[in-house]
């Protein structure tokens, strides 16, 4: 039998891509064999990059990451992983505070398509703290956001706020 491949997704608004979701999508690169990271568009959580600048941040960031792609999407998370033909769905866990909401989404996709499972990935520990909002706020206060982010998304949040 033709041995088939295995296909996860990583959804995410990325607004930016943080150290934290780079971390986790090296880590699932392990676990298939190709990786599809879905940026949302998600307008409801007011953006502070657009969806085509999320993109183009996430793309240079993995440029180095094999197996990876990106793609944008605006629908059910289930309907995206399933034209990807993936078979899981990556999420990161950080401390518990995430814990009910991704309990909760993991369990209404489960629902919604049983053929794809949730998996949870941690970050390395020096890098659980770390959310998009708060590199997001810190900066707005002029605080550094180096030891959250790559130089040039930090360049990136930096030219958003001037
Ligand atoms: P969403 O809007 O879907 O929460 P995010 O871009 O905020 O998108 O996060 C995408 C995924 O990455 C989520 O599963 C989130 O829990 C995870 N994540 C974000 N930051 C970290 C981190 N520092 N450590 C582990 N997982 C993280």
């Amino acid at each position: 039998m033709a041995s088939k491949q295995r296909i996860g997704v990583y959804p995410g608004t990325f607004d930016p891509i943080t150290l934290g979701h780079l971390d986790i999508i090296r880590r699932g690169a392990h676990l298939v064999d190709r990786l599809v990271i879905g940026v949302t568009t998600n307008p409801s959580k007011e953006p502070m990059f657009t969806v085509a600048e999320r993109m183009e941040m996430v793309r240079r960031e993995v440029a180095d990451v094999p197996g990876v792609s990106v793609v944008e999407f605006d629908s059910l998370l289930m309907d995206f992983a399933e034209r990807e033909g993936a078979t899981l769905i990556l999420r990161g866990l950080r401390a518990v505070a995430d814990f009910e909401y991704e309990y909760q989404m993991a369990g209404m996709n489960q629902q919604l398509n049983d053929r794809i499972e949730t998996v949870f990935l941690m970050a390395d520990v020096s890098l659980q703290p770390i959310a998009s909002r708060l590199v997001k706020e810190i900066a707005r206060y002029g605080g550094a956001i180096n030891k959250f982010v790559t130089p040039a998304v930090a360049a990136d949040v930096a030219k958003k706020l001037k």
